[in-house]
C-alpha cells in the first residue's frame, strides 16, 4: 500500500474539516440538547458533495472514492455525531446499495435529490424480534402483480421520523428464511406508511430513531431494488461496505474527545503542575493516540483495497471491531483526564461518551464483527 494521499483525499479532508469545525463542532452540544438535526447544515453539506462522495457525478454525486469517504466521515463526526449519521446513511446505506443493485431509472430518479441534501433516505432492515438474526424479519409484502401489499413493523429506523424514501427489507416468501427477502423503495408519502415515536437514547440524540409501520401499503412492483428475493444478500452487502464508514464516524468522535483532553491536560494545573506533567496522564494520552492511528491505519487500509475492487469482508469487520472498541476506550480515557468537569455537560466529552456506545451496537454488533472475522479466518484452514 502506497501511503501518500491523493490530492483529491487531501482536498475533501480540507473541505470536510473546515465545514465541520466553523459549523458542525461550535453547535454539537445544541444539536445535542434541542434533539434535532438543521436542515440547512444537511443541504450544506449536500451542496459540498459529501452526501454523494463515491456517488458517479452523472448521478449527481463528487465521483469519488471511498478512501475519500471515510477521511470525510472521520471530518464530519469529529464536529457532530448526528450529523455525521446523515452522511452514513446517504452514502453507505442509501446510494451504496441502489447504485450496486437499482435499475438506470432507480438511479437517476433517487440518487441526485440524496446528493443535494434535498431529499433523506433510510435503511430499514431491524424489527423487534430480528436484529442480529436479520434473516428471521417477517415484515410481509404480498406480490400482487403491479404493486406488493405490505404490512408489518420495523422498529430502530434512523432517521425514520424525516426521512422521504426507505430502502426497507421486507418478507416476501414465507417459507424461504434469508432467500426470502426483498428490498423495496418506499416513499414515505404513501398511504398507510406510518412512523412511530422518536426512540429515548442514550446519545446521537440529534439523530431520529423511529419505529415504522405498514397497513396495507400498496408498493409499486417497479420499486423493488435488485432481484425479487436477494434482498437479503442486498442488506449484508451493504452493511459490509457501510461498516468502514461507521468505524470512521467512531474515529471521529474519539479523535475530538482526544484533542480536547489533550489541550485540557496542557491548561488545568494540579500540584503546581499541568496534569499533562504527570507520567500517569502521558501513558493515557500515549495510548489515546496509538489507537487513533492504529484505527485509522486499519479504516484507510480497508478503504483502499475496496477501491481497488477488492474483497474486504474480514478488513471491514476488522476496521469497525477495532475501532468502534478503541473509540469507547478513547472517550472513556478522556473524561478521566477531564475529572469532573468532564462528567459535566459544558465539556463536549460527556457528548462524546454516550455518542460512541453505539457505534459497537449498529450495522453489526462487537460479536458479529468477530464472528465474521473468525469464520474468514478459519476458512480454507
Ligand atoms: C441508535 C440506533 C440506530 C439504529 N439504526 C438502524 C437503522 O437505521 N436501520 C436498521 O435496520 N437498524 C438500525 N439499528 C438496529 C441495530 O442494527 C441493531 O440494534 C443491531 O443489529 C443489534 O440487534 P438487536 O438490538 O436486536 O440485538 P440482538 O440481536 O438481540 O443482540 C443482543 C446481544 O446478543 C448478541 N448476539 C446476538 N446473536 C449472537 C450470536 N450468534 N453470538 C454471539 N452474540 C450474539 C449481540 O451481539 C448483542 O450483544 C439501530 C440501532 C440503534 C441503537
Amino acid at each position: 500500500m502506497d501511503f501518500t494521499y491523493s490530492e483529491e483525499n487531501l482536498m475533501i479532508q480540507e473541505v470536510a474539516r473546515e465545514f465541520s469545525q466553523k459549523k458542525l463542532a461550535p453547535r454539537a452540544i445544541e444539536f445535542d440538547e434541542s434533539g434535532e438535526l438543521d436542515r440547512d447544515l444537511i443541504s450544506e453539506m449536500g451542496q459540498l458533495g459529501l452526501l454523494g462522495i463515491f456517488v458517479p457525478e452523472e448521478y449527481g454525486g463528487s465521483g469519488l472514492d471511498h478512501l475519500c469517504y471515510v477521511i470525510a466521515m472521520e471530518e464530519i463526526a469529529a464536529g457532530c455525531s448526528s450529523h455525521a449519521s446523515v452522511v452514513g446513511l446517504s452514502n453507505s446505506l442509501f446510494a451504496y446499495p441502489l447504485l450496486n443493485f437499482g435499475t438506470e431509472e432507480q438511479k437517476k430518479t433517487y440518487l441526485p435529490s440524496i446528493c443535494s441534501g434535498e431529499k433523506l433516505g433510510a435503511y430499514s432492515l431491524s424489527e423487534a424480534g430480528s436484529g442480529t438474526d436479520a434473516a428471521s424479519l417477517t415484515c410481509f409484502a404480498e406480490d400482487k402483480g403491479d404493486h406488493y401489499l405490505v404490512n408489518g413493523t420495523k422498529l430502530w429506523v434512523t432517521d425514520g421520523s424525516i426521512a422521504d424514501w426507505l430502502i426497507v427489507f421486507v418478507r416476501t416468501d414465507k417459507d424461504a428464511g434469508a432467500k426470502g427477502i426483498t428490498a423495496l423503495m418506499v416513499d414515505a408519502q404513501f398511504e398507510g406508511f406510518t412512523v412511530g415515536k422518536n426512540e429515548k437514547k442514550m446519545g446521537f440524540k440529534a439523530s431520529p430513531t423511529n419505529e415504522i409501520s405498514f397497513a396495507n401499503v400498496k408498493v409499486p412492483s417497479a420499486n423493488v431494488i435488485g432481484e425479487v428475493n436477494r434482498g437479503f444478500n442486498i442488506a449484508m452487502e451493504t452493511l459490509n461496505s457501510g461498516r468502514v464508514s461507521v468505524a470512521a464516524q467512531a474515529l471521529g468522535m474519539a479523535r475530538r474527545a482526544y484533542e480536547i483532553a489533550l489541550q485540557y491536560s496542557q491548561e488545568r494545573k494540579q500540584f503546581g503542575k499541568p496534569l499533562s506533567a504527570f507520567q500517569l496522564t502521558q501513558a493515557k494520552l500515549a495510548d489515546m493516540a496509538t489507537k487513533l492511528h492504529a484505527a485509522r491505519l486499519m479504516i484507510h487500509h480497508a478503504a483502499w483495497k475496496k477501491d481497488r475492487g477488492e474483497r474486504v469482508i474480514k478488513e471491514a469487520s476488522m476496521a469497525k471491531l477495532f475501532a468502534t472498541e478503541a473509540a469507547t476506550s478513547v472517550a472513556h480515557m478522556a473524561m478521566q483526564i477531564l475529572g469532573g468537569y468532564g462528567y459535566t455537560a459544558e465539556y463536549e466529552v460527556e457528548r462524546i461518551y454516550r455518542d460512541v456506545r453505539v457505534t459497537e451496537i449498529f450495522e453489526g454488533t462487537s460479536e458479529i464483527q468477530r464472528i465474521v472475522i473468525a469464520r474468514e479466518e478459519l476458512k480454507d484452514r
